[in-house]
């Protein structure tokens, strides 16, 4: 069995029964949506006409959502329905990053992610979903796909449908009859603040106070002369016919469902540094001892260990906070979905962790084979940790930019970096010989040197969708440019390259700013995507 949805854009009447029907029939709060109807004008008056897109779930039989989710909590019914457990959620919210269509939500009231789920209590007794029951128009039709007598099977084999963004691979199964490319592309109209829903009230859902930031001191003239010229910079996505183009250059979206805003802050932001540190100051003794047989006294191997204890304490704990559940986030561990890369990397961070611990106690004890053994096997955990979160971001295929390949190259580098300069800033309050401050300052700066060269390929060269260029135009010319041309390149990479010497103290001032630098270009990177609407 594979159930589906058909929407027959040549019946909706945009009259919303159909969201109404739905937030009632599963007691959806105010301010966010499982279904909803996103509207779209064309034309100049008086030649005008409204669109109706009728958005939810695609119940993809490739669901990203599942792929990512880290704990079981989205899951694939045997008829292919996608379903969900909220008491099984913990509120990462990376489906929400990995669902390239917008449609799950953090329930405010159950701080748990929520979505269509086809009514799939109605379905289990015969029923259809709330939404098709409801529908004036018989516009939603439902059904078993693979029973030829169904008529969604009939409408499929009979129409010409589309999907929604066929090129992410998920093999969406709601489709269109008369889909409107302009209604259906979010890329094609502007996401303003302007239109019908676009903003929440003070206290109504999860993300009003994100909102009600993006409304304050905005003038209406200012964000109509925005949308224009948006609107028509999109002439250049790849793949269009210049009459779509056209037409979407003049289509306006008029109603839609609330901006989610910043899924991941600061908060991840900061645990990847706090993650490359941890990893970093590991993975330097043991190039050092390949590369010119450096070897640690019994008082740099502590260090070096505590060091590293700290930050991926620091590590957990940013990681807990941005958990919209923190009380389940053993669940990570207890209950892991292991094709999600957020569990694999919770027991990798839980792994080193013991394993550094471990080599402490092996080297206090002075066991030392087993301290010889811990210490290759942490090398090897730190690399994972370090790497790691490039495969998450990979799995998170609602955002583009984070497909990059370069992005596991880009976490290394980081990594090194970080490692080195923690480890130059410990050398103050130690008394550290003077090859060893020398090759740290020496990889700090190779490493900086690579990072440079990385992040420039990887904001010129061609990004293969019109979503992840828009990103990059962000960060090289648009709202990011002051934080990555004088925070992220001058301060995080170019004035360390300048101040790394024989004085230590410059060289201390060079690792600060590079860490500094790692967090502004990890801010970056995390929330430019994030700021492409799914819809
Ligand atoms: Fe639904 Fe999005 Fe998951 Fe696809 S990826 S099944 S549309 S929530």
């Amino acid at each position: 069995m594979q159930y589906g949805f058909i929407i027959d854009n040549r019946k909706c009447i945009g009259c919303h029964a159909c969201t109404v029907a739905c937030k009632s029939e599963h007691d959806v709060p105010i301010g966010v949506n499982r279904t909803w109807v996103k509207q779209v004008e064309k034309g100049e008056f008086p030649n005008t006409r409204r669109v109706f897109s009728v958005l939810r779930c695609n119940h993809c039989t490739d669901a990203p959502c599942v792929e990512i989710c880290p704990v079981e909590a989205l899951y694939i019914r045997k008829d292919g329905i996608v379903d969900f457990n909220n008491d099984r959620c913990i509120g990462c919210k990376s489906c929400m990053q990995a669902c390239p269509y917008d449609a799950l939500y953090i329930d405010p009231d159950t701080h748990t992610a929520a979505k269509c789920n086809y009514c799939a209590h109605r379905v289990d007794i015969g029923l259809e979903p709330a939404c098709v029951n409801v529908c004036p128009e018989h516009a939603i039709i439902s059904g078993d796909m693979n029973n030829p007598d169904s008529e969604i099977a009939q409408l499929l084999a009979r129409e010409q449908v589309t999907v929604r963004k066929p090129e992410k691979g998920t093999q969406p199964n709601v489709y269109y009859i008369n889909g409107d490319e302009a209604s259906l592309t979010p890329s094609a109209t502007e996401r303003t603040d302007q239109y019908l829903w676009s903003s929440q009230k003070s206290g109504v859902g999860h993300y009003a106070k994100f909102t009600e930031k993006l409304t304050e001191g905005k003038n209406v003239d200012d964000l109509l002369s925005q949308l224009d010229s948006k609107a028509i910079s999109y002439a250049g996505a790849p793949k269009k016919s210049v009459e779509v183009l056209m037409e979407a250059a003049k289509a306006r979206r008029v109603y839609d469902t609330p901006d989610k805003g910043i899924l991941w802050g600061w908060e991840v932001s900061a645990y990847i540094l706090t993650k490359a540190i941890s990893a970093g100051v590991i993975l330097i003794p043991f190039i050092g001892m390949i590369a010119n047989g450096t070897e640690l006294n019994h008082e740099w191997k502590y260090a070096i260990g505590a060091l590293s204890l700290v930050f991926l304490l620091a590590t957990g704990v940013l990681l807990v906070k941005d958990l919209d559940q923190p009380s389940r986030f053993l669940y990570v561990l207890l209950r892991p979905q292991w094709k999600s890369w957020l569990a694999k990397g919770g027991y990798a961070i839980t792994l080193f962790g013991g394993l550094v611990t471990c080599w402490i106690v092996a080297v206090y004890f002075e066991f030392e084979n087993l301290a010889a053994v811990a210490f290759i096997l942490s090398v090897m955990m730190a690399t994972i940790v370090a790497v790691y979160t490039a495969f998450l971001f990979a799995q998170a295929k609602g955002r583009d930019f984070w497909q990059s390949p370069t992005m596991v190259l880009h976490m290394f580098t980081h990594s090194i970096m970080a490692g080195s300069a923690a480890l130059l800033i410990w050398a103050v309050f130690m008394s550290a010989p003077k090859e060893w401050i020398k090759f740290n300052e020496a990889l700090l700066w190779w490493s900086t040197i690579f990072n440079l060269v990385l992040m420039l390929i990887e904001v010129s060269i061609t990004h293969p969708t019109q979503d992840a260029k828009t990103v990059v135009s962000m960060i090289v010319s648009g709202r990011y440019k002051i934080n990555f041309w004088m925070g992220a390149i001058v301060i995080g990479n170019i004035l360390p390259l300048g101040l790394l010497s024989d004085i230590i103290n410059l060289s201390i001032i060079a690792s600060i700013m590079s860490l500094i630098g790692i967090f502004i270009t990890e801010k970056i990177w995390v929330e430019a995507p994030q700021r492409i609407p799914l819809t």
